[in-house]
């Protein structure tokens, strides 16, 4: 039996228009619909959102966003702000995902004005962390983790991070078929949650979820998500198909 109860979320990047949006959540919530033992999430593009909404009103599927700017409002042309996405019905919204990181050089500083920021609009950030293929194979993946966190919770308190939401992922394991191997993913797990119990408390420590995320696919889910310290995944491309998102959110379930 699990400590924590396993969250899936689905993070569908720049894919699907709202009508795509549409159908596929129309089948999704009909297929998963008598699934109450772990959580589910999706995190369409924002264009998406208000018809994610409309349909997932009442289900067991909750909605996030990918991404957010953390003023309140004002001249700040292409951006979105919390108070929209709350809005728009969104209890989670992905934070520093590496390919913001990588292709909109968000750095941790900026990262950490948007945790507070979704945190002050009583929404879950999903703060990403994780090292990159060069930095493993160097030995940095714990080092650049405490970093990530250290710079990325800077200033939270312990009330803030009950709701904050840690997805672990690799950055040589997003997007390219490579997984981290079970016994990786709970190490890496395991010293974020060592972290959270000396910077806040064990007892919280105990409670936050952490997410694994990279090339999550339905025949690996179920042995990450076995692993004490892995609360549930992250999933990008297997998100996208309700075949297999189906089947990880099925195969989570121990
Ligand atoms: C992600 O986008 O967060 C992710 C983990 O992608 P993928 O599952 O495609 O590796």
């Amino acid at each position: 039996m699990k400590k924590r109860k396993i969250l899936i979320a689905g993070n569908w990047k720049m894919y699907k228009t709202p009508q795509e949006t549409r159908e596929f959540l129309e089948e999704l919530k009909s297929k998963v619909s008598s699934i109450t033992q772990i959580n589910i999430a999706v995190c369409p593009p924002f264009t998406s959102l208000i018809v994610a909404k409309q349909i997932l009103e009442g289900s067991n599927i909750k909605l996030g966003a990918q991404n957010v700017f953390y003023e309140e409002e004002g001249a700040f042309t292409g951006e979105i702000s919390c108070k929209m996405l709350k809005d728009a019905g969104c209890e989670f919204v992905i934070i520093g995902h590496s390919e913001r990181r990588k292709y909109f050089q968000e750095d941790d500083t900026l990262i950490n004005k948007k945790i507070k920021a979704v945190l002050k609009h009583s929404m879950k950030p999903i703060f990403c962390i994780g090292e990159t293929l060069q930095e493993r194979e160097e030995n940095k993946t714990f080092e650049v983790l405490n970093i990530q966190l250290e710079e990325g919770l800077r200033g939270i308190s312990i009330e803030d991070m009950k709701n904050i939401v840690i997805a672990y992922e690799p950055v040589w394991a997003i997007g390219t078929g490579k997984t981290a191997t079970s016994s990786q993913a709970q190490e890496a797990h395991r010293f974020i949650r060592d972290y959270i119990s000396k910077k806040f408390s064990s007892s919280l420590s105990e409670e936050v979820i952490i997410l694994y995320g990279g090339s999550i696919k339905p025949h690996n889910i179920k042995e990450l998500v076995s692993q004490e310290d892995v609360d549930g995944g992250l999933v990008g491309g297997a998100s996208l198909s309700i075949d297999s998102f189906v089947s990880i959110i099925q195969n989570s379930i121990l």
